[in-house]
């Protein structure tokens, strides 16, 4: 029998714990990438065990909310590794005074049977023994078993891989009691105890040792067994398996090994399978296992019970620090400190004929949230013959037939650890000669869909409060069901994972130009577009695609960033993929897509996957409404979007957003028919010619404002004045050179290519060393003031406009890149007095706010005085990042950022997630001098981080008013600002 098997699962329930970890983590598929381990079918072809699936871990350590509540303390369900990692300290802390306090003093306790334990004490006991033992206090039938604690773990570590002092003792002593209770003694060749030994650490961890069942088993307990089950062949099997799996995992011999001698054995007595294995041939297969250890292992098999129990605790120990599970720990930043427990418990044996069985079950659909059992079990099986699919298993629901008064019982026990824990739980049991016994509790791991169904359903059920349904649901959840996915019984073939950028799935047919993007999609064609990485110039390739896929760039890059903002599915800095653009083609493995040729990204897991695949259509379900709704009665923070286009706002408005928090009119520029123009402007030799341009480009920037504020109307819209470098609209310096070389050699007459000349040297002209730090923001309305004019005018305009159609309009002007509060003041002096030429034109009175972005570090120390001549601040937290750290981003995160977090430099990428300590002290500072100068200062933030829920938990601390961010991710923002709020109380109180 295999305990883990890598083997495919076919199994429903397997499939199911598998997807659910899928959809539901985002960290396993993080992990996923890490450790090259595939989710689905990896290349290779093979699947990837559902059980050893690395999502597991994380839901492991989100389970503690039930189990909190369930001590009593339903302190908010906000548990953090940081939080385990303390209660690990304060344990260890205690251990060592319990040490320090001398011999004589009663010994430090490292053992718990189940009945002293609970739920409360996950630290402790690990997950597993946390389970059982709350199981066993509430009177379920749970075989009897003791743990012995992270603690001792840890304390093994210390002593250079002893066990404690007392340790052993305090186990053989925990055994004898177990031996009490069952009737049975370990080693005893009449009446065998055996055990099995289970490891489990505070979050559940793949890369930790597997669970050894049947031990204490040698010839002499075998041939006790065989007496009292009357069942030879059956002691003899369980002790082949237990010899089998024993070696491997303690003893750390080649599993194959023991394959090849069973083969051998099957082949040689004519044995089809291995039930056909008479008892004669099961001897000969221990023989043959005892050899290869001997072999192996330099040493006899040990058949002494109690040398078998030290060894398996050892070498459970020992397995928290393999390299497997130290690697998984850094990918998920989980303290390596925690340690594991070790929980050894007594054998019940679901292989026992027709009415025993194993099987596994969750209290709900895990993939819908249909309040349901849902599961699947196997009679006459052991360990997790179910999930290893080494035969089908029947739904759990053939068991009310099959084993109809067990069912009963199971169904009763699983609705109450269901109202008890107060949330779903992933059960494992199994059934010994009619007999039920429940293995393992857990929370359960489900899709984000069902997430928000049994959120929604338990406050109905009147299980939980409303608070807590919006404490339960994760805001990458909401992410997850408003964007197109994949449907999770899909069989795809992943060719490479990069990272998820922009959630959604979508396929089309690869492309690697934006111009080819836009001519295929206008040909009705769907299309991925591939680059190694964008820049402006892609823009319309990205709007014509259904997703982008690049070789290069983190999750902020210009491609994450963008096409979040458009709600594109992204998949970014995808190494895996070699882009040739030359060739118009991606190698990804032994695989090679050519232009044309259909593919898959799924931007929510970063996978990169082959052909086509079956899609899931996003659905705003009636939960998902009345949870964002609770959410909305929850929360302090407004949630703002940022958007360019009255497309945008009218999305925005729908997914609930309460204003608009940022216009970039610079995009505006960017299409394709202005961008003539707005060369023109850039390139004219004087003033007049530059208004001439500005003059044409007025009209057009004014229906841009009519149209966003009139889908925002009643709700405020920030106006950003143009903030890039001009370069950025003009062609590329190094394309004009040599184009203009090219002629010039090739002595192309000169008039041809007069105008590219002139190109040539306007861009020169313009061209700065820094530009991110040169002519740009308010210093460039300053320097072009009729730039400002024509924007305020446009504006102003747009909105006389729409008073007079009686459209409620609430416009507010923000400045870009201010320093100095003079940079401020000058360009309020331009602003106010077009304002006073367009509304005297239109006698008309239009209530506008002027303020100013917060992206430059001494504006931010000098907040006081900005303030007194802003009535709004919003923080660019893009450009403060940027400035604050000194790291040009687009340059950092190519170059030195990804590695710096990957290093544990910085602990996270601060374009990701806001910098507490730097970024967020300076951003306190301008609250505070801000508000003090003026209190009814409006306070928001803009920059990419207004989506992430840990840097709105941040705002939220710092009192803002709001929080902006894409219009897509304002259902996230919705969910994270009540979460943000409901902990800041908590932490209060
Ligand atoms: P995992 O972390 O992989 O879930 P477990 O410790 O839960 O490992 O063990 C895996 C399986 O082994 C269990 O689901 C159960 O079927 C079987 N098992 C563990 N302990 C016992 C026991 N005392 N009696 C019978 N089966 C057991
Ligand atoms: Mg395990
Ligand atoms: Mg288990």
């Amino acid at each position: 029998m295999a305990v883990r098997s890598s083997s495919p699962s076919s199994t429903a329930a397997a499939r199911a714990r598998a997807t659910a970890a899928a959809a539901s983590d985002a960290d396993g598929a993080a992990g996923v990438r890490k450790g090259g381990e595939g989710k689905g079918k990896a290349p290779g072809g093979k699947a990837a065990s559902a059980r050893s699936s690395n999502g597991k871990a994380v839901a492991g350590g989100r389970a503690v909310a039930g189990g909190k509540a369930v001590a009593g303390k339903a302190t908010a369900a906000r548990t953090t590794v940081k939080a385990a990692a303390e209660g690990a300290a304060r344990a260890r802390a205690g251990a060592a005074s319990a040490r320090r306090a001398g011999p004589r003093r009663r010994a430090h306790k490292w053992v718990y049977l189940f009945e002293q334990g609970g739920a409360a004490m996950r630290d402790l006991l690990g997950g597993k023994g946390a389970g059982v033992a709350e199981m066993t206090r509430a009177g379920l039938p749970v075989p009897p078993g003791f743990t012995i604690t992270t603690e001792a773990c840890n304390e093994f570590y210390r002593l250079g891989r002893q066990f404690p002092d007392g340790m052993w003792d305090q186990t053989r002593a925990a055994l004898t009691t177990i031996e009490r209770k069952t009737g049975k003694r370990f080693g005893d060749t009449d009446n065998p105890l055996l055990v099995s030994v289970r490891s489990g650490a505070r979050f559940s961890m793949p890369g930790m040792m597997d669970t050894v069942l049947n031990l204490g088993l040698n010839d002499r307990t075998r041939d006790g067994l065989a007496e009292l089950t009357g069942d030879e062949r059956f002691a003899l099997d369980a002790h082949r398996r237990f010899i089998q799996l024993f070696s491997k995992i303690v003893l750390g011999i080649d599993g194959d090994l023991f394959e090849h001698a069973l083969d051998a054995v099957k082949q040689r007595t004519g044995a089809a399978t291995d039930a056909d294995l008479t008892p004669d041939a099961l001897r000969d297969v221990v023989e043959a296992y005892r050899g290869i250890v001997r072999d192996q292992h330099k040493g006899e098999f040990p058949e002494e019970p109690l040398d078998q129990l030290r060894g398996a605790i050892g070498a459970v120990f020992s397995s928290w620090n393999n390299k497997r599970a130290t690697d998984y720990r850094n990918y998920n930043g989980i303290p390596h400190d925690l340690g594991t427990a070790v929980s050894v418990q007594s054998m019940v044996f679901g292989n026992m004929g027709g009415d025993s069985g194993t099987g596994v079950a969750f209290t709900r659909d895990p993939n819908t949230g249909e309040r349901r059992l849902f599961g699947e079990y196997l009679l006459n099986a052991q360990g997790e013959d179910v999930v290893a699919g080494i035969r089908t298993a029947p739904p759990i629901s053939a068991m009310r037939d099959q084993l109809p008064k067990v069912y009963r019982e199971f169904a009763a026990i699983a609705r109450r650890l269901e109202t008890h824990y107060r949330d779903m739980q992933d059960l494992e049991f199994t059934i010994e000669r009619g007999h039920l016994y429940m293995l393992q509790t857990r929370t359960a791991k489900r899709t984000a869909q069902a997430a928000v169904k049994i959120a929604v359903d338990m406050v109905r059920e009147r299980l939980i409060t409303r608070e807590e349904a919006v404490q339960r649901v994760e805001p990458r959840h909401i992410d997850h069901l408003l964007h197109r996915r994949i449907d999770p019984a899909a069989d795809i073939r992943i060719l490479t994972t990069g990272l998820a950028a922009s959630p959604g799935a979508a396929y089309g047919k690869a492309v690697f130009s934006a111009d080819r993007a836009e001519e295929m999609a206008r040909a009705g064609e769907k299309v991925i577009l591939v680059r190694i990485e964008t820049n402006p110039d892609d823009v319309h390739g990205m709007i014509a695609a259904e997703g982008v896929l690049t070789s290069r760039g983190g999750r902020t890059s210009h491609a994450a960033v963008v096409a979040r903002g458009m709600g594109r599915p992204c998949v970014a800095g995808a190494e895996g993929a070699r882009v040739n653009l030359k060739a118009r083609s991606f190698t990804a493995g032994d695989v090679t897509i050519r232009e044309g040729e259909e593919f898959t990204i799924d931007g929510s897991t970063g996978n990169v996957i082959d052909g086509t695949v079956p899609m899931i259509e996003p659905e705003i379900s009636g939960e998902l409404e009345q949870l964002l709704t609770w959410a909305d009665s929850f929360r302090r923070l407004q949630v703002w979007a940022n958007g360019d286009y009255p497309h945008d706002a009218e999305r925005a408005r729908a997914f609930g957003a309460q204003g608009i928090g940022l216009c970039r009119t610079e995009h505006m520029f960017m299409q394709q028919e202005r961008l003539p123009i707005v060369q023109r402007m850039i390139l004219a030799g004087s003033e007049e010619e530059r208004r001439a341009a500005l003059d044409e480009l007025l009209p057009m920037q004014r229906s841009d404002f009519h149209g966003i504020l009139k889908a925002m109307k009643g709700l405020p819209v920030v106006i950003r004045l143009i903030d890039p470098p001009l370069h950025e609209f003009l062609p590329s310096m190094e394309d004009l050179l040599v184009e203009v070389t090219r002629a010039e050699a090739l002595g192309v007459p000169e008039e041809e290519y007069a105008e590219q000349r002139r190109l040539l040297a306007a861009v020169r002209d313009l061209r700065e060393e820094n530009p991110m730090l040169g002519l740009r923001g308010c210093r460039l309305g300053l320097r072009y003031p009729e730039i400002i004019e024509m924007q305020v005018r446009a504006i102003l305009e747009a909105a006389v406009q729409l008073k007079r159609e009686r459209v409620d309009v609430r416009p507010e002007i923000m400045i870009p890149l201010v320093g100095h509060v003079n940079e401020l003041m000058r360009t309020r002096e331009h602003i106010e007095t077009t304002a006073r030429r367009v509304l005297g034109e239109g006698r008309v009175k239009i209530a506008y706010k002027v303020g100013t972005m917060i992206e430059i570090p001494r504006a931010a120390l000098t907040a006081g005085a900005v303030a007194r001549a802003a009535e709004f601040f919003s923080f660019g937290t893009n450009d403060l990042t940027q400035m604050t750290f000194g790291y040009s981003r687009d340059d950092a995160e190519a170059g030195f950022l990804l590695r710096y977090v990957a290093e544990g430099v910085l602990p996270v990428n601060p374009f990701e997630s806001l910098d507490r300590d730097g970024v967020g002290r300076l951003m306190r500072l301008a609250v505070t001098e801000g508000r003090a100068a003026r209190p009814d200062l409006e306070v928001g933030i803009c920059g990419e981080h207004g989506g992430d829920p840990a840097s709105i938990a941040l705002c939220e601390e710092l009192g803002l008013d709001y929080v902006s961010c894409s219009p897509y991710r304002v259902p996230v923002a919705r969910l994270a600002a009540a979460q943000a709020r409901l902990n800041l109380m908590a932490d209060k109180r």
